[in-house]
């Protein structure tokens, strides 16, 4: 049997549990550092198979665990140790998908496949645990809460995750619905944006909707304020790069002839590249300041850093898409050409050490429902593809490095 082989059937052989395991996370999402009884979940699965687990990374529900190979040289001073990271967050959304495993719990599901990402790191431990004798160093398997608000993985990172053993590569996948299931795709050098919050409070002076020019009508400047901001990118920013500034609530008023005192809005920054940010930022704030002095109100201009760009390192990029071809065949591995504005907190663990986040296709049908949908569902057939994938990348980054 060749090796490809051992661990396509060494995870196929897991696939009945592990979509018994990814079918009862999808019931029971929970939100962001709240993934209590996932936790333990993953806890218990850990623990039956042999490895040091540690708890309560990451505000209690981060969870690390440690498999030590026994392959000649695994122990050795030199020997490597590498990182698999999965996310364990679902999202407040009411799950519409109408399966019979559908959430049960009421505004809050998997749409964004964590279960998914999850389940199939446990199996990966699983699989990797019984084959420990072909590991030539550590695997280090990272479960982080609040991949979709809240940064988990900075918390993983910040805690030591990657520290004890020194892990020097990190990888993990993400389910896409843009690819048919089982194809993997791989974005080398950046890949998901920077994703930056802002909010813009404008403070103006309220009266009579008949007497506007006894107030200062935030309103109004908030209509401009929307406005002006839409010539940040398209007239600040170098029509070769990309940035998005997207105002995605508004909150003022409460009456048809009242002027209030005050506007809130609230936006989303994304960017690929540090100095775009950098100036979008400025220029959101110059702008929404400028136009509210103007007209008589201030701007208050809150802007938190969020994630940062997600970087795949070229030569993990290369690695991924070596292995993912011999494992699956050409024709279902494809390099992907543009990165997605789209935000991805593992971008923490590669600030760190070089890696790759690979996209695993879990389309069944033409115009699969997107991530984020209500509608959307991590399909278990993917689930042995991304185990055994895991498996491969862990066995050669221990035994050759990032050689290929
Ligand atoms: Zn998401
Ligand atoms: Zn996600």
């Amino acid at each position: 049997m060749t090796e490809i082989e051992l661990w396509s059937k060494a995870s196929e052989a897991e696939a009945p549990r592990l979509t018994e395991i990814r079918r009862h996370l999808h019931q029971h999402p929970e939100l962001g550092f709240e993934e209590f009884e996932t936790s333990k979940l993953v806890i218990r699965e850990l623990e039956s198979l042999e490895m040091d687990v540690h708890t309560g990374y990451a505000k209690g529900t981060g969870v690390v665990a440690i498999l030590r190979g026994t392959a000649p040289g695994a122990d050795a001073k030199d020997a490597r140790a590498v990182a698999l990271r999965a996310d364990m967050d679902g999202l407040p959304i009411l799950e519409e998908s109408g399966l019979p495993y559908a959430s049960k719990v009421s505004g809050k599901m998997h749409a964004c496949g964590h279960d998914g990402h999850t389940t199939t790191l446990l199996g990966a431990a699983k699989v990797l645990s019984k084959n420990r004798a072909r590991l030539k160093g550590t695997v280090v398997f990272c479960f982080q809460p609040a991949e979709e608000n809240g940064g988990g993985g900075r918390y993983m990172v910040e805690e030591g995750a990657l520290e004890n053993p020194k892990c020097s590569a990190a990888f993990a996948l993400h389910g896409i619905p843009s690819l048919p299931l089982g194809h993997v795709g791989v974005k080398s050098g950046p890949s998901h944006a920077a994703s930056d919050g802002f909010r813009i409070l404008i403070r103006g002076r309220g009266g009579h909707g008949a007497a506007p020019h006894m107030t200062i009508d935030p309103i109004v400047l908030g209509a401009r304020v929307v406005e002006a901001l839409q010539s940040v990118v398209s007239r600040e920013v170098n029509p070769l790069e990309s940035a998005v500034v997207t105002i995605g609530a508004i909150h003022a008023g409460v009456a048809r002839n009242v002027i209030p005192d005050t506007l809130e809005m609230l936006g989303t920054i994304r960017s690929l590249k540090d100095d775009v940010r950098r100036k979008v930022q400025a220029a959101v704030k110059r702008t929404a300041e400028g136009i509210c002095l103007a007209g008589g109100a201030t701007a208050d201009v809150e802007i938190r850093d969020g994630y940062p760009v997600m970087v795949n390192d070229p030569a993990a990029a290369k690695f991924v898409l070596d292995v993912a071809r011999e494992s699956l065949g050409g024709e279902k591995v494809r390099e992907i050409a543009a990165p997605t504005m789209g935000g991805e907190d593992f971008g923490y663990f590669l600030q760190k050490v070089p890696g790759a986040m690979f996209r695993l296709g879990v389309a069944t049908r033409e115009n699969y429902p997107s991530l984020h949908n209500p509608g959307f569902d991590f399909s278990d057939a993917a689930i042995p593809v991304g185990v055994a994938l895991f498996c491969r990348i862990a066995e050669r980054y221990l035994r050759d490095g990032l050689l290929s």
